[in-house]
C-alpha cells in the first residue's frame, strides 16, 4: 500500500521504555498520533479503555479476527494484540503520521503491507536494567515479569529486521534519537516536495 504520511512502528521488550518514549515524542510533536491496539490483556492500574488500548474479551477478539478487522495481530506474553484496520485507515485518510507500538511479529507484518513503514527497535542497556525497570514499574506480577524477561531474549534477536535501533540508556538521549528519526523522515524528497511546494515551484523544480 502507498501512503504519503509516515508510519512509525516501535517495538521493544516489555519494560524497555517504549511507551514512555513514544508518549514523550507525541507531547513534543502534535503531528504524530498513536494507533490504539485491541488486546485481550486486562488493564493495568492507570490504564483507561480506549486510551492505552481497547480492552476486549476473547470472544470479541475472535470475532474481529474472523471479520478481518485486524491489519495484523499476534500472540504476545499469553495474550493477543491487534491493530485495527479501520483505526489505521481513518488516520491515514486524514494524512496523519501514525505511531504503532507493537511487537516484532506485528512490525514485520506492517512492513509487508506498507513498504515505507519506518521500523524502530528500542533496546534496553542491559538485562539487569530491564529487570529493574519492570520491577520498578510495579505493574505486573512476579510471574508476568519472569515471562516477559524470558520472551525478551527472543524479541531482541529480531532487531536485524528493523530500520533503526535506539538504546534506551539515558532517556533524554533516546528521546533525542527518536526525534531525529521522525525529523529525518520529513526531510526526504517526497515529504519536502509536499510540505514546501511553494519553494519548489519558485525554484522551478519539477
Ligand atoms: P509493554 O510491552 O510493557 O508495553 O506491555 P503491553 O502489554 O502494552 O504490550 C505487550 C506487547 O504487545 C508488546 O510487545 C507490544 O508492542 C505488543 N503490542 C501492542 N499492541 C500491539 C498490536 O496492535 N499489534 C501487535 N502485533 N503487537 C502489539
Ligand atoms: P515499555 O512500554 O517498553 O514496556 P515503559 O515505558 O512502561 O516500558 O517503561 C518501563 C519503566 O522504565 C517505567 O517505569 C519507566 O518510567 C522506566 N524507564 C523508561 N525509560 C527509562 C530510562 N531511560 N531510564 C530509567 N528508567 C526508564
Ligand atoms: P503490554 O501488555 O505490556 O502493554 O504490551 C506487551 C507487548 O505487546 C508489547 O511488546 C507491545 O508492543 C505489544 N503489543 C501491543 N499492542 C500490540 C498490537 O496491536 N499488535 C502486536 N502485534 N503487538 C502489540
Amino acid at each position: 500500500m502507498e501512503y504519503p504520511g509516515n508510519l512509525y512502528v516501535v517495538a521493544a521488550p516489555s519494560g524497555t521504555g517504549k511507551s514512555s518514549l513514544v508518549k514523550a515524542l507525541m507531547e513534543l510533536d502534535s503531528h504524530i498520533t498513536p494507533s490504539i491496539s485491541h488486546t485481550t490483556r486486562a488493564p493495568r492500574g492507570q490504564e483507561v479503555d480506549g486510551r492505552e488500548y481497547h480492552f476486549v474479551d476473547n470472544a470479541t477478539f475472535d470475532r474481529m479476527v474472523a471479520e478481518g478487522a485486524f491489519l495484523e495481530w499476534a500472540h504476545v506474553h499469553n495474550n493477543r494484540y491487534g491493530t485495527s484496520r479501520a483505526g489505521i485507515e481513518a488516520m491515514i485518510g486524514q494524512g496523519k503520521d501514525v505511531v504503532l507500538e507493537i511487537d516484532y511479529q506485528g512490525a514485520i507484518q506492517i512492513k509487508q503491507l506498507f513498504a515505507n513503514a519506518v521500523l524502530i527497535f528500542i533496546l534496553p542497556p542491559s538485562w539487569q536494567e530491564l529487570r529493574s525497570r519492570l520491577q520498578r514499574r510495579a505493574e505486573d506480577s512476579a510471574d508476568t515479569i519472569e515471562l516477559r524477561l524470558r520472551n525478551a531474549a527472543e524479541e531482541v534477536a529480531q532487531v536485524q529486521a528493523f530500520d533503526f535501533v535506539i538504546i534506551n540508556d539515558s532517556f533524554d538521549r533516546a528521546l533525542f534519537d527518536l526525534k531525529a528519526i521522525a525529523h529525518a523522515q520529513r526531510l526526504k524528497f517526497a515529504a519536502q516536495k509536499r510540505a514546501r511546494a511553494e519553494t519548489f515551484r519558485a525554484l522551478n523544480i519539477l
